[in-house]
This record gives C-alpha cells, structure tokens and sequence, in this order.
C-alpha cells in the first residue's frame, strides 16, 4: 500500500502507474490523479493551441492568401504542368548556355553569332526541341544541318544551320552530311 501524493489516499502499489528512476518503481500519484492530470493538460493545451492559431490568423489574415492556397489545391494538374513548363524554360537556357560553351571551345562559332536575330531563333530552337519533346515523349534536338565537324564539310554553330529533330533521326544522321536541296 502507498500514499498518492495528489489525493492522499492510502492505495494498493497495483493503482500506481509504473515510473523508473524512483525508490519502488511507480509514481507518486495513483493511475486515476495521473489520468485526471494528462487530462487536464490535453484540454488545457488543446485551447492553447485553438487561441494561438485564432490570434494568429487574425494578425495575419493580410498575408495569408487562402485565395491562392485553395487555387493551388484545387487545381494540381495546372500547378503541375505550370512547374513543367517553368522547368523546360530554364532547362532549354541552361542547354543553350552549355551548347553554346562547348562549340566555343571547337571554334564553331563566328564572331558575328551572338546578334539579336541569332540569339532569337537559338533560344526558339532549344524551347521548341524542349516542348517536342514533352508534347510527343519522344527526345528531340537542336541539330546542326551543317555538322560542325562533317566529314566533308563543317557547319557553324548559328540560327541558320539549326532545326529540330528527334533524337535517334540525329544519332542516325552523326556527322554525315546529306546534301540537300538547300545546300546543292
Ligand atoms: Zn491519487
């Protein structure tokens, strides 16, 4: 038998919850004070929580657009492709920036590249070989007609020596240049 601490009733050591780091094992009040307490604290802490978040929107009911976070939900597949069409964006700069750094580097680009209408139609180019290839799944390229390093002839790298073309059609085409029409 043993004291509760809270109630001060005499109960057995059965009606005490179990506690290490004290004298007999168990806690110093009964399991029905230790109940009422963790009750008590529940209740207590659930309002606390309920108070603070009231105060907290009503200070800040300007900056939290629940507009826009309802938008967001509601409508996933727009938030989705938007966060695509961003990511292909960026991809297709970052591509250019890198392409265009590396046929530096093979002297393939004249220094007359890099005008206004250049600039223009690469960017067009290396959006449009993005978008192909998440419209169609199917990997497409900005392609050198001219190869830049051909066999027979070597292209530059500039607006009108580039097109759009599947992955395997350039992997087929490697460096081989096939005359065309355009070029005869
Ligand atoms: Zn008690």
């Amino acid at each position: 038998m043993k004291v509760c601490s809270k109630c001060e009733e005499q109960k057995s050591l059965s009606l005490y919850p179990k506690k290490t780091g004290t004298a007999d094992g168990l806690a110093g009040h009964c399991k029905k004070c230790n109940a009422e307490a963790s009750k008590a604290w529940r209740t207590n802490n659930q309002n606390n929580y309920v108070e603070g978040y009231k105060k907290y929107t009503a200070k800040n009911k300007n900056n939290i657009n629940n507009s826009a976070v309802i938008w967001r939900a509601s409508n996933k597949e727009k938030v989705s492709a938007n966060n695509k069409k961003w990511n292909a964006m960026n991809k297709s700069a970052r591509c250019k920036h890198s392409t265009e750094f590396k046929h530096k580097k093979t002297n393939r680009v004249p220094p007359w590249a890099g005008d206004e209408l250049d600039v223009l139609v690469k960017e067009e180019a290396y959006k449009k070989a993005r978008s192909m290839t998440n419209s169609t799944g199917v990997q497409h390229e900005v392609d050198h007609i001219v190869p830049l390093r051909g066999d027979t002839v070597s292209g530059l790298h500039v607006w009108n020596n580039l097109q759009v073309i599947t992955k395997s059609e350039n992997a087929m085409k490697k460096n081989h240049f096939v005359s065309t029409e355009v070029f005869a």
